[in-house]
């Protein structure tokens, strides 16, 4: 990074301290950042953009920075994911902006976007070749900003009138290439392959940059600032992923003191710590020999972050980051009986399972997805939810996070009360034996869990990660022993139209992994049997208003031909025998082998509706689960091509 420090160009024209961004400086980065592949260049178009973005914004401005608006539209959001509120407009809203903006007929963008594959370069190339009368006046990064909050927020009768109205009303302002960056970022999607990790990197160089005094200091002494910057931007971020907190905090103090300022906070959801599958006991005891660990039932049920505030309140977040508290209010009424005097504030992490008040037992996930998700009345409720709490992160102030699991779980259990049917610490056991472990999860399944979650107990290696998929927690689901150890989570890209009865609705599916570098879904397999025609149906109608007119240019197709496409949205959770590398689809593809990676015999189990799309299963893991498999000597290095 250092030594091309001067490499890249800086996007330093257009704007003087204190005012707005052009939208078109945004733009310019974006296209730079589009035609390059390499991420170091990544990070360095990005951190120059944001030095010369943080140096003029004025402290008086922190919390209505420029900074803060050119780094959501950089990942295409417009506030922290808890808040809600979303991009992701339909394709057929956008082409009929698209088309009574530019005087042009619906069924030619179609045509084009057939061709194209990228509704954005549709848009700009309309934009283009329309006459103007007039120059518009240029369009900054703050009033896009709006403009795009707006749209999100619209709901209600009038919505899609107001949506199409004030999109309308940005593309006529569109020079040069910026409708197509508008449209993308109004499908939901930059499609720039700019990494959400190297964001926050570029972030923290940028603020260490701009902290500097212009003196030159030693390549080495300038590379250890800026890496204890990324990793302390990174660590903070991950506690409190809410720039609107960060940013402002980071323009006024750098990235000095921002561990101070800014703390995990109850209100604001942390990414929560994630488990590596595992196919056998023998593996959990090798990864864990010598060290100190416990296995606890792993329940089949909802993740639940459950926080009390300082003001009393309690909310209950989501795996995504969702604010839950709406569709859980017996939840947020049953917490509250749990806890002891000694409790002020504090965050859990749990899981949410159904469960029946007269048997006293767990119910399947299936009856926990029949509850509403939204205007949930606690009258209403006819599915019951019982809470296992597995983890303390914070608690009375003090953040919890880096201290041993041991330590957590003890301060867990002195301040928490079970409360009958209602309130439970997950069931742990902390032996180390083979047989024991064995038994034990034999007991889990017979209790209604999935299988164990098998967790470093104490030593450093114990503290709990934020949003990672850590080697320190290993889950062992019964199920899946025989198989690749896990199930997969995939989306649904495509389908293929039914046969005989099922000619009206689709019969089978084309499922995508996601690929995090790339941010390309991948095509993994065709699935088509054991649907009920229920199912298909409900499928169908969950499913035709996501139908696209071409793949969008983040799909990664291989050969698959569907008979339709559908915008990546919907996720399914999915079982497979093994895996086999394959000529026709395209998941995991390089990573292995030229060849894409695919599912033999996939089954279907549930919808995972509590997962965006990407967070489906990424290309790593498939090449993951497909090598354990080549190592174990169970899988077939051939070439089957999947279903
Ligand atoms: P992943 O979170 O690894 O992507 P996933 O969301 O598909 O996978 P699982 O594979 O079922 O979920 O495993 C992890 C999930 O198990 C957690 O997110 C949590 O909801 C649930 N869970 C149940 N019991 C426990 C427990 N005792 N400790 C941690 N997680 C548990």
């Amino acid at each position: 990074f250092t030594k091309n420090h001067k490499a890249v160009p800086v996007a330093d024209k257009g704007w003087k301290d204190g005012e707005a961004v052009p939208y078109a400086a945004l733009v310019s980065t974006f296209e730079k950042i589009e035609a390059t592949t390499k991420r170091l260049e990544i990070l360095e178009l990005l951190t120059q953009f944001f030095l010369v973005v943080a140096k003029r914004d004025t402290a008086k401005q922190a919390k209505d920075s420029n900074l803060l608006k050119v780094v959501y539209l950089c990942i295409n959001r417009l506030c922290p994911d808890y808040m809600g509120i979303e991009l992701g407009i339909g394709e057929t809203l956008l082409i009929k902006a698209i088309a009574e903006s530019t005087g042009r007929a619906t069924t030619k963008i179609k045509e084009d976007l057939r061709k194209e594959g990228d509704l954005g370069k549709v848009a700009m190339n309309s934009r283009n070749t329309q006459p103007t009368m007039f120059k518009p006046k240029a369009l900054t990064v703050p009033y896009v900003f709006q403009n795009l909050t707006e749209i999100a927020k619209a709901t209600g009768n009038a919505s899609q009138a107001k949506k199409v109205g004030i999109i309308k009303k940005l593309l006529a302002a569109c020079q040069g290439n910026e409708a197509k960056f508008i449209v993308r970022s109004l499908e939901g999607k930059l499609r720039i392959g700019l990494a959400d990790k190297t964001l926050v990197v570029a972030l923290a160089h940028a603020i260490v940059l701009k902290g500097m005094s212009e003196k030159k200091i030693p390549h080495d002494q300038l590379a250890a600032k800026l890496e204890e910057g990324a990793e302390i931007v990174k660590s903070v971020y991950s506690e409190l992923p809410n720039y609107d907190l960060v940013i402002p905090a980071l323009l006024d103090t750098g990235v000095e003191g921002l561990k101070e300022r800014c703390k995990l906070t109850p209100g604001v959801p942390l990414k929560p710590m994630l488990a590596k599958p595992t196919k056998a006991i023998g593996e959990v005891l090798d990864r864990f020999e010598g060290k100190e660990f416990t296995c606890e039932y792993k329940y089949d049920g909802e993740r639940a972050q459950v926080h009390l505030l300082e003001d009393g309140s309690i909310a209950v977040f989501s795996r995504n980051s969702e604010n839950m508290s709406a569709k859980y209010p017996d939840l947020v009424e049953q917490v509250p009986r749990a806890i002891k005097p000694t409790v002020k504030s504090f965050v859990i992490d749990a899981e949410a399972v159904a469960f029946d008040l007269e048997t006293k037992k767990i119910l399947p996930f299936q009856d926990l997805s029949r509850r509403k998700r939204k205007d949930v009345k606690t009258e209403d409720i006819t599915v019951r939810v019982h809470l296992f709490a597995f983890d303390l992160l914070y608690l009375n102030g003090e953040s919890l996070l880096t201290k041993e699991l041991k330590e957590r779980r003890a301060l867990l259990q002195e301040h928490f009360q079970p409360v009958e049917s209602e309130f439970a610490f997950a069931k742990s056991s902390d032996s180390q034996s083979t047989e024991e472990i064995g038994a034990f999860l034999e007991e889990s399944v017979k209790d209604g869990c999935e299988g164990l979650m098998v967790k470093m107990l104490a030593s450093s290696n114990s503290t709990y990660e934020p949003s990672r998929r850590s080697m320190n927690w290993l889950k062992l689901k019964k199920d899946y022993l025989s198989g690749v150890g896990d199930s997969l989570d995939l989306v649904v890209i495509g389908a293929y139209y039914g046969k005989g009865k099922r000619t009206n609705v689709y019969g089978a599916f084309l499922l995508a992994c996601y690929d995090q570098d790339s941010e390309n879904y991948q095509t993994i397999c065709k699935i088509g049997t054991g649907f009920s025609e229920e199912f298909l149906l409900e499928s169908y109608n969950l499913l035709k208003p996501l139908e696209i007119e071409v793949p969008r240019g983040d799909m990664e197709i291989g050969s698959a031909k569907p008979d339709v496409w559908f915008e990546p949205k919907i996720v399914w959770e999915v079982l497979t025998a093994d895996l086999s590398l394959s000529p026709v689809y395209a998941a995991a593809h390089g990573l292995i082998d030229s060849r894409g990676i695919s599912l033999r015999f996939p089954r279907f189990i549930k919808i995972r509706d509590d997962k965006s799309a990407d967070e489906a299963t990424s290309a790593e893991q498939v090449s993951e689960f497909y090598q354990r498999q080549v190592t174990a000597g169970g899988g077939k290095k051939g070439g089957g091509g999947g279903e």
